[in-house]
């Protein structure tokens, strides 16, 4: 008889998600790009970084730097996003603009794929 393990389960199913997702991106003409194993990523306040040590049985906390309220679920995959995006800015995949037209919102700033512009062009032609 086969013994049920939960941990294994719980791995195909990530297995899954990662899968389907990897397909979505490819299929929208999107970025899929994962973050560290062990990054941290709840009880980040999405709004200001602060990290907070939450059990499993805190859904929400109020962050003790800037007082927002969070749902802690929704603040780590806020986190996870913005993890992964520092990670593609780093490695020079993607960028960070705030459009001219909006620039007095700061949450209205938009990520880019860098190589849909042909950034770079511009030097190979002045040298
Ligand atoms: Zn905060």
């Amino acid at each position: 008889m086969q013994k049920f393990n939960g941990s294994m389960v719980a791995d195909n199913v990530m297995a899954l998600i990662t899968q389907l997702s990897k397909y979505k991106a490819e299929l929208e003409g999107k970025l899929y790009h994962e973050i560290g194993r062990f990054e941290k990523s709840t009880g980040i306040c999405a709004e200001c970084g602060q990290h907070h040590v939450l059990t499993l049985n805190d859904r929400h906390f109020i962050c003790v730097a800037c007082g927002a309220h969070k749902n802690r679920d929704l603040s780590a995959a806020k986190s996870i996003a913005n993890t992964g995006e520092l990670d593609l800015i780093a490695a020079g995949i993607v960028a960070r603009v705030n459009p001219t037209s909006q620039r007095k919102a700061a949450n209205k700033m938009k990520v880019f794929e860098l190589s849909k512009f042909a950034v770079g062009s511009e030097k190979k032609e002045a040298a």
